[in-house]
């Protein structure tokens, strides 16, 4: 997608240090953080939400989960615990339409969200 600020960063146009990459998998530091780690986990190709998801893509979803908890590992923060986030739509307060996986740690969560 051209005019994609998710896909600028994934394919390096808007250089952003990455703290996990691979063949299928970016992830970054987000830019307003709501907790002292916060990390979006995306995919290299442009998926708007997650209701674009196709089933042939299951395995890219599996990825970006497996991204998140090695980031935490990484971070020292997967024993204490973390949470991982994916807002679908305006709704859910999505604002940027490239699907990516929040992963949030390093403060208490609470529950339910907000
Ligand atoms: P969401 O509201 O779930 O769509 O999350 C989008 C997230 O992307 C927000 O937490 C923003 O702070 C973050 N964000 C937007 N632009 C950038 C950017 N250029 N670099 C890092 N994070 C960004």
């Amino acid at each position: 997608m051209t005019d994609c600020i998710f896909c600028k960063i994934a394919n390096g146009e808007i250089k952003t240090e990455f703290v996990y990459q691979d063949d299928a998998v970016v992830a970054f530091r987000d830019l307003n953080p709501q907790a002292p780690h916060h990390i979006l986990c995306i995919p290299r190709q442009h998926v708007a939400t997650t209701n674009d998801f196709q089933p042939e893509q299951a395995a890219l979803i599996g990825k970006l989960v497996l991204a998140a908890a090695r980031i935490a590992k990484q971070l020292g923060v997967a024993e204490d615990g973390y949470r991982t986030v994916m807002n679908c739509n305006r709704g859910a307060g999505q604002t940027v339409f490239h699907v990516h996986l929040h992963l949030l740690a390093g403060r208490q969560m609470h529950w339910p969200p907000g």
